[in-house]
């Protein structure tokens, strides 16, 4: 098998790996540039991503057209790798989870008013994102199909009860992808809504401590008892999602 990278993959992967080398690795040696959760001081991360963003070293798993550096699943791999090399990598070239995870749903099922709307602050480094699927025992975890959070249409809204938790970077995030129940098919029956934080109903219950440095935001309980999602559905899961974008049926959020 041939491992070599396309060239203009390797070109790109040099750069981040430079970056890294000179500019990120040196700050991880003094104190002062950290948080109290072990992680980047948020001042200097800003910094760094405007050097990243003007070196077109930004969101590199974005297409091109949405301000990011179009990579490949194999161009993303080599340059995650380079990244990670310094503990302020991925949130530096915007490309740190769960962000990197949110705009990828988004940009491949989103329709053209979800990504305006919820995507591109995100790929812009306005806003950060957390993805909410986990629940408190007896809920869901590595099983979806166990998931209790609910979502239920009450005219032209949603409202979503449930409680996650181990929700990264919950205490920073503004934009939620939240996954709840429609309906009892235990395969078909869940569905992707987007909520903002300050939706009424949505709470962070706590930070929840773990050992080591943590992701900007922590990890976070947050509970949506009576979230109303004005805005409505962002994506239906797995084959119904891409099925309503192309049909255009989805709802707009
Ligand atoms: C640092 C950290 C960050 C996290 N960030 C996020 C986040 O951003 N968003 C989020 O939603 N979650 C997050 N999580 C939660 C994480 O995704 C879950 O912990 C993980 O999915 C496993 O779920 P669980 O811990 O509930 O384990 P369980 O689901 O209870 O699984 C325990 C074991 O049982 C097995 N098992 C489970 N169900 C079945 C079944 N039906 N049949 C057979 N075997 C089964 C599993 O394979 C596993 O070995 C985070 C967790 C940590 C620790």
């Amino acid at each position: 098998m041939d491992f070599t990278l396309d060239p203009a993959i390797d070109d790109v992967r040099r750069r981040v790996r430079r970056f890294v080398d000179d500019r990120l690795i040196p700050l991880e040696a003094d104190r002062a540039n950290y948080d109290e959760h072990e992680n980047v001081r948020e001042d200097v991360l800003s910094a760094m991503r405007s050097q990243a963003r003007a070196e077109g070293l930004w969101a590199l798993q974005m297409p091109k057209a949405r301000g990011g550096g179009g990579l490949s699943f194999v161009g993303m791999a080599a340059c995650y790798e380079e990244m990670n090399r310094s503990i302020f990598g991925p949130a530096t070239f915007n490309s740190a989870a769960p962000d990197d995870g949110t705009m990828m749903v988004l940009e491949r099922v989103g329709t053209d008013a979800q990504q305006e709307r919820w995507l591109r602050p995100i790929v812009d480094g306005k806003v950060r994102s957390a993805f909410a699927m986990t629940e408190p025992h007896p809920g869901g975890g590595s099983d979806p199909a166990m998931i209790r959070t609910t979502a239920e249409r009450r005219g032209d809204k949603w409202v979503v009860h449930g409680h996650k938790w181990f929700i990264t970077g919950a205490a920073a995030a503004s934009h939620f992808l939240l996954i709840a129940r429609t309906s009892d098919d235990a395969r078909k029956g869940h569905t992707a809504f987007m909520y903002h934080r300050d939706q009424p109903g949505s709470r962070l219950l706590r930070r929840i401590p773990i050992m080591g440095p943590e992701e900007h935001g922590g990890h976070g309980e947050p509970s949506s008892r009576v979230s109303r999602s004005p805005t409505g559905i962002a994506c239906s899961a797995s084959a119904t999602a891409s099925r309503s974008r192309r049909s255009g049926s989805a709802p707009h959020g």
